[in-house]
Formats: C-alpha cells, structure tokens, sequence
C-alpha cells in the first residue's frame, strides 16, 4: 500500500509553523510497517490544492492530507477535497450540534456559516471524531483508493489518528514492510556503511538506510513481511558486528545507557560546564529518576570560576589556556573532590564565532572524564556554528562516558 500525504497551509511553507505532522505521522506508520512514498506540502490555494489531490490520488493508494478543515476562509480542503472525488457535499446535523456542545462548553460562539461549513461531509464519507477540536476527519473511499482527511492541530491530529485512523488503516490488511532500528554510538557512518555492507554482501532482501546524527549513526533495516526471519537474522549479524557499539534498546539512547550504567553499579556523576553552559546539565536532569545518580554540576565560565569553584590552578589557565587539556583534568579532578561524584565529566572549548587562533581554532573542545581508575582527556575539533559545536561537544561528553563507563563496568568488580 502506497501512502502519500499532502500537509497544507500557507504557514507550513513561510516557516511559521513546523511541520511536526509530517514526522509524528511518518513515526506513526513506519511503527506499524506502512510506507510512505511522498509528502508534498502545498499552500491554501484551491487550484494548486485541486491539482497536487487529483495527481497523488492518481499515484498512491491512500492519500492523507492535513490541514485546511478549520472555520476560516482559507481553510478549503474539505471542499477541493469533495470536488476532487466527485462527491458532493452533504450536511450532517449530528456534527453539526457536536460542535455547538464543544464550543457551548468552552463558552465559546461560532459564526453560523463556520459551523454549516465544518458539518459538511462529501457523500460516502466516513466521519471520524475529533474529541479534542470542532473539525472531525473525513474518511473518503475513491474507487478502490483512499483519502483521509484530517485537521491540522497536533493536538486534535495526534489522537485521531492514532485512535480512529490507524486501527482502519490496520484492517484494511494491506502489505507492509518489516522494518529493524538500531543505533551505533562513537562511530562513523562511512565507517558503520563498510562493516553493516559487509554483512549484507550477497543478501538483495534486505535493504539497510542510515542516518547521522551527533556520536550516533542509526542503521535501519527493510525487507518485506515475507523475509522477517531472515531480516532478523541479518539484524542479529549486525548487532554481532558492532557488540556494544549498539545502544541497547531498553537504553534507547547515549543517555539512557549511561543512567542504566550508573544505576547498575551506584555510582553517580556530576558535571563541569564551560562552553556547553549547562547543556549536560540539562539533558541529564531531563530524565526521570536523574536524581538517582546525577550528583550536580558547576556551570564555570569564567577563569575566576573555574578556579574560585573547582580550584584549577590559576598558572594552569595562564600557562596552557582556559580551553586546553589542562584545564580540563584541572576541572575535572576539582569537580570530583568537591562533589564527592564517582564520575566526572568537564567540558572547556571555543564555541565561537569569535576567539579562535591558528594553535586552537574555533571548535577546539576538550573533554575530560574521569571516574575510579580512570582518568582521560579527549581533543576534539568540529565544523559549524556556535550551537552545533556546543552540541556536539555534549554529544561527544556522552558518547565517551558511555564508553568509559562500560569500560570500568567489565573491569571493576561489583561491589
Ligand atoms: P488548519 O487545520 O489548516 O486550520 O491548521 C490549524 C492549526 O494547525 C494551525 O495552527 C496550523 O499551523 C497547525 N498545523 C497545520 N498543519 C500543520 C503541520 N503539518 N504541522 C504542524 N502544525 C500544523
Ligand atoms: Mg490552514
């Protein structure tokens, strides 16, 4: 089963409104092993409306659009939608006393003509509820095609969809892949493209694709439902090839693996930011139970800072510099013995645009982990702007604690 979706409205192509349905839809049916072929977004213009659902219908077995079903003059889907099917319109009195109820309730009044508007069904539609707006969705059967049309509101869309839409999109029974996520930390993609290649050499039913993001590369795996035990197989394979290199997915990600590592062993971590300023904090108090085995951190900017709170020696900033592997270990052997953590992790760099020089260029970081027997420093320089190098500092922070972590769980013995 073919599905292309159609997100319209204006304000998705000005940049004014994000376009997170496309991604929670996308999420939503690739967890159940629908693909979709094509996303086209278009602006609430009827012709260009008309034209891009009379060629997707053409095209795709089911077309799902999104947006345009709201009480305002620009929203027109429902009626390009409708002349696009050759279905007319037909008034329903039951929606249209629903959205009386829902506004009543809220205290709210609707122009007469607006609520006529949302009441309208093509011929042949199947409403479905919207328990968190006034427009419902319309399922419209075309032949031996589908489209569904739904409101454009995260918050009406999200429920109905999943609710209303997926179970029927289920029953219909249509062939669906089968499809394996996994993520590999600290290595990069050319290099995870080679090992996962390898494995796959002489195998044409399973197809890999991947995707970078900062320290991790996720590696995702298709075949058809016929294959799954064979794609499982090969899943198996790659998961034997990069041992834990693959984030565990009772983990999920870089972070969890390291809650869980902490976790298992009491251990707890603290944190000394400088250029990040606070971004590991953050991410790590943003997970439930962080108290559990987040001690705390030092957000230390200022060289005053860094020695006033977590004694770096003042000739080590003038004699190596505030961003060097100095100051990290200073940093990180202060924040150890005023926390009291077991592991520490710091973080001094140029996030730029300004502060560069030939020796450290903007983008130098350096990142000092320590924890019961270890003790290291890790050089890096990366491209970009100041937020992409703040986040890949944060990214790599991780990345090496996880490792090291793991590392120091095979080698010390439990306690
Ligand atoms: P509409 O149904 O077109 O009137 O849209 C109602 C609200 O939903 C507006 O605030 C839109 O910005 C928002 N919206 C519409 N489409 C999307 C989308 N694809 N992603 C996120 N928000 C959207
Ligand atoms: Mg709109």
């Amino acid at each position: 089963m073919n599905i292309h979706i159609v997100c319209i409205g204006t304000e998705l192509l000005i940049g004014h409104t994000l376009n997170t349905n496309l991604a929670f839809l996308g999420s939503s049916l690739e967890a159940l092993g629908f693909v979709v072929a094509q996303e086209t977004c278009v602006p609430d213009f009827p012709a260009v409306m008309r034209d891009t659902f009379q060629r997707e219908l053409a095209a795709a077995d089911v077309v799902i659009t999104v947006g345009g079903l709201g009480p305002t003059s620009d929203d027109l889907t429902r009626g390009v939608a409708a002349e696009v099917l050759g279905a007319e319109l037909e008034f329903h009195q039951h929606i249209h006393d629903r959205i009386a109820d829902f506004l009543t309730c809220r205290g709210v009044t609707l122009r007469r003509d607006a609520l006529l508007v949302q009441s309208m069904v093509p011929r042949g539609a199947t409403v479905l509820p919207n328990e968190n707006g006034t427009a419902p969705g319309l399922w419209c059967p075309a032949g031996d095609k589908l489209m569904i049309l739904l409101p454009g509101p995260p918050r009406e869309l999200q429920p109905m969809f999943t609710d209303h839409v997926l179970p029927r999109l289920v029953s219909r029974g249509a062939p669906r892949v089968s499809r394996r996520s996994l993520t590999v930390s600290g290595v990069p993609e050319s290099i995870v493209e080679e090992r996962v290649k390898k494995i796959l050499r002489n195998c044409s039913t399973v197809e890999p694709a991947y995707c970078a993001r900062p320290s991790t590369v996720d590696i995702r795996l298709t075949a058809t439902p016929a294959e799954t035990a064979f794609l499982d197989h090969m899943a198996a394979l790659v998961v034997e090839e990069f041992k834990r290199e693959i984030i565990p997915p009772e983990d999920g990600d870089v972070v969890g693996s390291i809650a869980r590592l902490l976790t298992e062993r009491h251990w707890t971590l603290a944190v000394a930011e400088s250029c990040t300023g606070g971004l590991l904090g953050a991410e790590l108090t943003a997970r439930p139970g962080s108290s559990q085995w987040f001690s705390g951190g030092f957000i230390t900017y200022s060289n005053a800072l860094k020695t006033a709170c977590l004694d770096v020696p003042a000739e080590t900033l003038t004699t190596y510099g505030a961003v060097s592997e100095a100051t990290a270990l200073a940093m990180v052997d202060g924040l150890l013995a005023k926390s009291g953590a077991d592991w520490g992790i710091a973080v001094t760099g140029i996030a730029g645009p300004g502060g560069g020089t030939p020796e450290k260029p903007v983008g130098r970081v350096y990142i000092a982990i320590a924890g019961p027997g270890y003790r290291r420093v890790f050089e890096q320089t990366y491209p970009g702007n100041r937020e992409n190098v703040r986040l890949r500092a944060r990214a790599t922070a991780f990345s090496e604690c996880r490792d090291m972590l793991l590392e120091a769980s095979d080698h010390i013995p439990d306690v």
